[in-house]
């Protein structure tokens, strides 16, 4: 069938150079003039290929639609890590072309004034709702954008009755290709190795970064999210249209989502049903439905962590859904298309009713009243004080909340709440305010959920506050303090006296300070506190610490025992997408965060060419990295044959040997560690999926300095040391029965108490079971990396 088509592709290609896609599958999707040289043709991660639009082709043709359609507006917003163009496409009838501006602060008068806001719709009956459509944020998830190119055409140039009755109801806006770098290179990730589905809380990458934008902007009343691929989770049920089973999380106004998004997620089937018809593979032919998550299963598929794109834009108050279609080729194609149809018809049909409980989802944040909530669920604020001489992780938290609509106040004298007096200058966030869940989610301490479900999908904590590292204090009393509005922080360092300065061990970017200043060649030296000390001139330091944001002062003396650091070169093993993660890229990034050099390697290089030229090899993802027993999927980006594992493990055992530094994050590491034989301690760990807030207990010197006895730390699948002989125990988990603070790991008990950070006794290899540098998102901990690799 495939082939078939294209045929009659090539047969027609001098028509086409500027014809755009087929409408509504009269004839497949043509592409030509594509350099097989630039793109990946086909995925490593899919067995199913087909011929996919190509990325290089989608600008032009956007630009082509433009021109024949006075209905498009395309717009390149931004760029991905790898600077691809991000291409946003909004489509409106004609008459409200140039009207953008008005309808977008109309939709702010949502949470502005609700209740005038729910009136007006009720006046205003052929007012417009904007639906926001995403495609394809994992690479080779093609269909999505596929898709959304049709219907792009379609909305562009057709005049069907039923074109026009979406349109007249609707504004449509298309996120063309969410995630460029995934689709030119035939991967899951961005540039940076990042799933950009589950950096929706962190937002790291500025692929996030753009679509938050966008959300922001429009606050979309739905919110469609294009995947693959999923079949046959129920007899019969092809692909998955969300809502989700259990658990949800309580910072939702979970009724007033429910209540629309499950027959929107009927209606979408529906729309599929209806032309089954015109699907070609087998699997459609018994097609007996969509598996809807939460109709069809109980447990499995949550919306409980807001990673997720859908269920970050559910706290804007969209009604948000992931559409997993069922197969990579067109038959994949043609069910995304038409389960956004559905979508759409439903919206035009339910416009009214819908866009009244997105605004009451707004007007219970803005009112404090929350019927589905128990008192006191949602704090009356959060106080976030401010560390004088280290603001930088606390400035990044509240620019992160002003860049999700959250509203952030300053107050302009001191104050008294709950007995405690906080500063002038200090941040509340009131939580009277319309996107309330929103600043809950990423605030709270979250829960543990152990007990609510046998299994979750992804991580299920993940406070801002406990994994960056400020504190933001809630309290139930109303705090009542004149206050300014704060704007983005704009933060500057500043450096006092004459030195010698200390930079205190403090927050990544008082390490990145430090690294910065041993790159230029300042002299920098060490204590076993973490802090950082250098005699050089005020004037020598000054640029780097106006960049860093710190308050740098002078101290009397530098300790005598403080060691003199030198610039070290840093390799962490890649992952290039086992399991379709890359389970180093977390890591990386905070190594990167951190100012340290860091040079990627595959196994293969070094089992190739060795470690020679590094200081320190850091090897922070999956034990699979050095199997030499890889499923067909994995094989591209492990070891070829068996020999290759004992060239690799040679070349690392004569770089430990050599004096050089072994650090192992997380279990698979610590698991590998031990095959790799650097290590005798039993590993013991929990459940793949187990993840959450632990209570640590640190050692508080050298390794794992600043950081105490009474402290935080993530873990992954966790994994804990035991038979540890000689091994200088760093950290432990709490030896108590609440260890586990937030999150699902059942049958944790065995944990307490036990080792989480290990260093060999007669070698420089340390193990960290604690997740230090996780999907860029646990800022709090990546200082144990810098730690560990300036500590002698
Ligand atoms: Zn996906």
């Amino acid at each position: 069938m495939k082939k078939k088509k294209a045929v009659a592709g090539l047969l027609t290609i001098g028509l086409l150079t500027s014809a755009p896609w087929s409408v509504g599958f009269a004839e497949p999707p043509k592409w030509t003039n594509v350099n097989a040289y630039e793109e990946q043709n086909g995925s490593l991660f899919n067995s199913e290929n087909y011929n996919y639009v190509k990325f290089s082709q989608i600008g032009s043709k956007l630009a082509d639609i433009q021109k024949q359609s006075n209905r498009v507006k395309v717009e390149v917003r931004g760029k991905s890590a790898d600077g691809h163009p991000l291409y946003v496409v909004t489509i409106a009838d004609p008459t409200t072309q140039g009207k953008f501006g008005k309808i977008k602060s109309l939709r702010k008068q949502m949470f502005k004034n609700p209740g005038k806001a729910q009136d007006w719709i009720k006046n205003n009956p052929d007012f417009k709702v904007p639906i926001m459509i995403n495609g394809s944020i994992h690479g080779t998830e093609f269909v999505g954008s596929d898709a959304i190119l049709q219907l792009i055409e379609r909305f562009a140039t057709q005049n069907d009755q039923e074109t026009k009755n979406i349109l007249e109801n609707n504004i449509l806006i298309f996120n063309v290709v969410q995630n460029p770098d995934g689709r030119v290179n035939a991967t899951r990730f961005n540039g940076e190795g990042i799933d950009l589905n589950r950096d929706f809380i962190t937002q790291s990458q500025p692929e996030t970064k753009e679509t938050v934008e966008l959300i922001k902007e429009w606050n979309p009343m739905v919110f469609l999210d294009t995947h693959g691929y999923v079949k046959n989770y129920a007899v019969n049920r092809q692909g998955l249209i969300e809502p989700c089973t259990p658990p949800h999380n309580p910072n939702y106004e979970y009724d007033l989502y429910n209540k629309w998004a499950i027959e929107q997620a009927k209606a979408m089937e529906a729309s599929i049903m209806k032309e089954k018809f015109k699907f070609t593979g087998n699997l459609y032919q018994s097609m007996e439905g969509a598996y809807i998550p939460q109709r069809n299963d109980s447990a499995g598929w949550d919306d409980y962590p807001p990673i997720f794109t859908p269920m970050y834009a559910m706290y804007h108050g969209a009604y948000g859904h992931t559409l997993e279609a069922p197969t990579n080729d067109l038959d994949g194609v043609r069910w995304q298309y038409n389960a956004i149809l559905g979508a759409l018809k439903f919206t035009t049909e339910n416009k009214q009713g819908m866009i009244t409980d997105q605004i009451e989802v707004f007007k219970r944040g803005i009112n404090f009243n929350h019927p589905t909530h128990k008192d006191g669920f949602f704090p009356k604020a959060y106080i976030l004080p401010v560390d004088e001489k280290d603001p930088t992780v606390t400035n990044k938290a509240v620019n992160h909340l002003i860049n999700n609509d959250i509203e952030v106040v300053q107050a302009t004298k001191a104050f008294t709440v709950d007995g405690k007096t906080y500063a002038k200058g200090t941040y509340l966030v009131q939580m009277d305010q319309a996107k309330a869940g929103l600043a809950n989610t990423m605030l709270w301490d979250g829960e543990d959920i152990s007990d609510d479900t046998p299994a979750m999908y992804d991580i299920s904590a993940w406070s801002l506050p406990e994994l960056w590292g400020f504190e933001a204090v809630p309290t139930q009393t109303s705090v009542a303090v004149t206050t300014t509005k704060v704007n983005q922080i704009t933060e500057q360092g500043s450096i006092s006296g004459m030195g010698p300065f200390i930079i205190p061990n403090s927050s990544v970017k008082a390490v990145n300070l430090a690294n910065t200043l041993l790159q230029q060649g300042v002299p920098v030296k060490r204590d076993a506190e973490g802090n950082f000390y250098t005699e050089a001139a005020a004037n020598q330091i000054s640029a780097a610490v106006k960049a860093s944001g710190l308050q740098v002062e002078s101290t009397a003396t530098v300790p005598p025992k403080a060691e003199a650091l030198s610039s070290l070169k840093v390799a962490i093993l890649k992952d290039g997408g086992m399991g379709k993660v890359q389970s180093h890229s977390g890591t990386k990034l905070a190594l990167k965060r951190l100012g340290f050099e860091v040079t990627e390697v595959t196994p293969v290089e070094v089992a190739e060419k060795g470690l020679s030229g590094f200081d320190t090899f850091v090897y922070s993802g999956t034990e699979s990295l050095i199997s030499t027993n890889l499923s067909v999927a994995n094989q591209e980006f492990g070891f070829q044959n068996a020999s290759q594992f004992d060239l690799f493990k040679a070349n690392v055992t004569e770089f430990v040997s050599n004096g050089g530094k072994y650090i192992a994050v997380g279990a698979g590491s610590s698991r590998a560690t031990k095959t790799l034989g650097l290590t005798d301690d039993t590993m013991n760990t929990g459940g793949s999926n187990s993840n959450g807030i632990v209570k640590v207990n640190y050692e508080g010197t050298g390794i794992t300095a600043g950081y105490d006895q009474d402290d935080l730390g993530f873990v992954y699948r966790p994994v804990w040391y035991t038979e540890t002989g000689n091994d200088e125990i760093l950290a432990t988990l709490a030896d108590s029965d609440d260890f586990f603070v937030a999150g699902h790991w059942r049958n944790s008990s065995g944990a307490k108490g036990q080792a989480v950070m290990v260093k060999e006794q007669d070698k420089d290899v340390t193990l960290i079971g604690l997740e230090a540098g996780f999907r860029d998102h646990t800022d709090y901990l990546f200082r144990l990396l810098s730690n560990a690799i300036f500590e002698k």
